[in-house]
């Protein structure tokens, strides 16, 4: 049968608002949820807070050996994903998907993920993602369907899988409730631009190394300050480049 395995969440709803719908096409289905049914982004999918529903591309082969993939056009090593069975298995993924969720191929050449782009896909109704193999899928698929293309970093995977994973991982995490203390985004890495301060928890005095005072010191003013200094020497000294982007608009 061709089909989704659905991996939970989509009937938990109970009244509640419709979950965030995560869609994702793979040749290895039984990767999800995997560490997205674990902790807080496990929990939100029990919870019902999103779904997600893993497409087997390989139930959209045609032939009998089930083939998902062959030979590159033109030589060269590896092999391609078939435009005719990714388009199948895209068409039932596109049906499942609500309006407004963007599809997107994840791929090293794709638009960097970054915060900006968790966010906005938090924002919408969900996402449906196709997962490539091999050297990839054939570009008339691509092309065909004007699907868009997104890469978590500039390194090379053996499939898409984990980038997906990445990917829901950072988008749940932001969709209301999922984290417990809900102003804790607000000073995260990256929200306003910067890394985050450093942490410290008990004991005060650990292995001949103390914290630094003003964080014992009760005084609220002067821990913000501290901490807000640290986030800025951080990233000026670790990420010039963000330190730029954030230094720029300032600038006269
Ligand atoms: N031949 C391709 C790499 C294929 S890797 C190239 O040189 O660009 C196989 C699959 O892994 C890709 O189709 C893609 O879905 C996934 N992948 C690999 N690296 C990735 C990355 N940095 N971000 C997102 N997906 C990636």
């Amino acid at each position: 049968m061709n089909g989704a395995k659905d991996i939970g969440g989509s009937d938990a709803t109970g009244g509640k608002a419709a979950p965030w719908r995560a869609v994702v096409l793979t040749i290895f289905p039984d990767m999800f949820p995997g560490c997205l049914g674990q902790s807080l982004v496990g929990k939100a999918l029990a919870d019902g807070v999103w779904s997600l529903d893993a497409i087997d591309i390989r139930d959209y082969a045609r032939d009998r050996h089930r083939s998902v993939d062959d030979v590159p056009f033109g030589g060269g090593p590896g092999m391609v994903m078939k435009p005719d069975v990714v388009d199948a298995a895209l068409e039932a993924a596109l049906a499942k998907a609500p309006a407004g969720a963007p599809a997107l191929y994840l791929s090293p050449r794709g638009a960097r993920f970054d915060q900006a782009r968790a966010r906005a896909l938090a924002a919408s109704p969900g996402v449906t993602l196709l997962c490539g193999r091999f050297e990839g899928v054939d570009q008339r698929v691509l092309d065909k369907r004007g699907i868009g293309e997104l890469s978590i970093g500039d390194f090379v995977l053996s499939g898409g899988e984990p980038a997906a994973a990445c990917v829901l991982d950072a988008c749940v995490r932001l969709l209301p409730g999922v984290l417990g203390a809900s102003d804790s985004l607000g000073e995260e890495s990256f929200e306003d631009g910067l890394l985050e301060y450093p942490h410290y928890t008990r004991p005060a005095s650990w292995d001949g190394r103390d914290v630094p005072a003003v964080l014992t010191s009760g005084h609220h003013a002067n821990i913000k300050a501290w901490r807000r200094a640290q986030a800025e020497k951080i990233t000026a000294e670790r990420r010039p480049d963000l330190w730029a982007k954030r230094a720029a608009p300032t600038r006269h």
